[in-house]
């Protein structure tokens, strides 16, 4: 199979070098000069590396740089599949397909779920949204860079799931970070604590299907943590890190919603209620 990819960054390099490891003859172009990728064909232009695959995989920084060079490439356009793999927003997507389209090509918007050194291996997954043809017709070629899972027809699907499971790891990372600064006032290690830390969070992770029925049923009762619990004891958390000289900027949002729900007479249910609250800011 031949395929193009436009961007030879941290990421487009790797997902070039996993097509070509998987036999693809793999043609690349990049903007800047000098990133080569050994065994594949370098275009001079994104039109001559558009006009050299049916398919077309873009992995650029920004929306913004895609637009740039599909517009550049847009006479080569028609009848080709464009694969972007660029991070944006489910309208930023959304509205790429219209333009591609627009141009006599087949779109599908994806969001990659690994890390360079990831990509190719079993760990690696990308979600698709957009042609549900165009996905069936290359499914074989994209299992090269990652398992591909296909979210729907509507394009901007995948950046949806993309930025919520990123936020999710956000709010993780952000939490560990922050426990990782009280305790490190006291001259622990990262290293020394980081263990404990992992257990906790594998042992919270636990509770986040029945977090999941009572945030689908609407029923957050709780015999477990209450709003009210938490709201009685989110601020020993503040003060305890103001106290050892910790800013408390990662908690106080957080602390405010659990207020919100209190005062909006939420005492007695679980913390799900909170997603109710985060979706009427
Ligand atoms: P890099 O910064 O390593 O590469 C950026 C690429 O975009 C380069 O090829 C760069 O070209 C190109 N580029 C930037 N501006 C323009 C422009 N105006 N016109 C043309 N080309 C341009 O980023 P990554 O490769 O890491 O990331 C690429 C995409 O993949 C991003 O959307 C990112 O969010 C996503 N992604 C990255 C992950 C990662 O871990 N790295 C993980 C998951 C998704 P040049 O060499 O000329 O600067």
């Amino acid at each position: 199979m031949k395929v193009t990819v436009l961007g030879l960054g941290l990421m487009g390099t790797a997902l070039a070098k996993a097509l070509l490891r998987n036999g693809h003859e793999t043609t690349v172009w990049n903007r800047s000069a000098g990133k080569t990728v050994e065994g594949a064909v370098h275009a001079r232009t994104p039109a001559a590396a558009v006009a050299a695959s049916d398919l077309v995989v873009v992995c650029l920084s920004v929306y913004e740089n895609v637009q740039e060079v599909l517009t550049e490439a847009s006479g080569a356009l028609a009848g080709r599949t464009i694969v972007n793999l660029t991070n944006g927003t489910p309208r930023q997507a959304r509205d790429m397909a219209e333009r591609v389209t627009g141009f006599g090509a087949d779109y599908l918007d994806g969001g990659i779920m690994a890390v360079p050194p990831m990509i190719g291996g079993p760990e690696a997954l990308i979600l698709y949204s957009g042609s549900r043809h165009a996905f069936d017709a290359h499914h074989g070629t994209l299992e090269a860079l990652a398992a591909p899972r296909f979210m729907g027809e509507d394009t901007g699907l995948a950046a949806l799931y993309d930025l919520a499971l990123l936020s999710a790891m956000y709010g993780m990372f952000g939490g560990y970070y922050h426990a990782i600064a009280m305790i490190r006032t006291e001259k622990i290690t990262a290293a020394e604590f980081t263990p404990m830390v992992s257990a906790w969070l594998t042992a919270m992770m636990a509770g986040l299907p029945l977090a999941a029925q009572q945030i689908d049923s609407g029923d957050h009762r709780t015999e477990v943590s209450s709003i009210a619990n938490n709201s009685a004891g989110f601020p020993n958390l503040i003060n305890a890190s103001r106290d050892q000289g910790v800013g408390t900027e990662l908690l106080d949002p957080v602390h405010r919603l659990i207020d919100r729900a209190s005062a909006e007479g939420h005492d007695t249910d679980a913390l799900t209620r909170l997603v109710d609250l985060i979706q009427t800011p």
